[in-house]
């Protein structure tokens, strides 16, 4: 009897701990001493504080390096039409050269436990789409890093495309566009959407869940926003620039 009621009492404990949702640094934690959005250091901040996973953005080059940055330019260089040697002396706001995707990958294997929510930008032709696609999958696979990875886009074609060649990736859309019943057709994962989306479609959690469809929402921050969500039923990831705001509010919760 007492067995069954610590057990019962166990189930009821970690249902409560996984009903909370799991915080995502958005471009890494970067607002923090000596890191920039999407900077190496910000990848190791966020798994230093214990994130669930850490964010970033990717773009090819024209010859077909993926760097990690947010914008489409830098310093005014549109980074689909340079090379990567035209690119990599320019520095971050932490003064960290432009990062490539495997310099970055690389740091990730000498962290644990923070996974990677590899943002693929949609690129100006949808041959671009498929070469980074394609770079970021061999990247991935060289450092096996396939498990500790869940990509996100924009672009309905990179994630189609994505879904192709690699079926077993978690895939999540960005735009907001889509139904969670169409995602779940095309075989992707989740649905990552703007804070905006869930307001005009309060039913897409309650659909999501019984869809088995994961929902992240972006882009979380400042403490007041941060507790509403945190407090919204059917929110399994909260995507954030204030990444221990959020985790401070959820251990008072717990
Ligand atoms: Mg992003």
């Amino acid at each position: 009897m007492r067995k069954t009621f610590y057990t019962l009492a166990l189930v009821c404990v970690s249902l409560m701990v996984c009903a909370q949702p799991k915080v995502v640094a958005h471009r890494g934690y970067w607002r923090t001493d000596g890191s920039a959005q999407n900077s190496i250091v910000s990848l190791q901040k966020a798994a230093a504080i214990g994130c669930y996973g850490s964010e970033f953005d990717v773009w090819l080059t024209v010859d077909g390096v993926p760097v990690v940055f947010h914008d489409g330019t830098i310093n005014g260089i549109k980074i689909e039409d340079a090379t990567y040697a035209e690119l990599m002396n320019h520095r971050l706001a932490n003064g960290e050269f432009l990062p490539t995707l495997q310099q970055y990958l690389l740091e990730a294997t000498k962290t644990e436990g923070c996974q990677l929510i590899l943002e693929i930008k949609p690129h100006s032709t949808a041959q671009r789409d498929e070469r980074v696609v394609q770079r970021c999958l061999e990247l991935i696979h060289m450092l096996k890093l396939q498990e500790r990875t869940e990509y996100i886009s924009f672009s309905k074609h990179v994630c189609e495309y994505l879904h192709a060649q690699e079926p077993s990736a978690k895939i999540a859309y960005l735009k907001g566009d889509m139904a969670p019943k169409e995602i779940k057709a095309m075989g992707w994962t989740g649905i990552d959407y703007h804070h905006g989306v869930f307001k005009a479609h309060p039913e897409w959690l309650q659909e999501s869940q019984q869809l088995g469809v994961e929902v992240n929402v972006w882009t979380v921050d400042g403490e007041e926003a941060l507790t509403e969500f945190a407090k919204m039923k059917g929110i399994d990831i909260i995507t954030t620039n204030d990444p221990e705001i959020l985790q401070a509010i959820l251990k008072k919760k717990r």
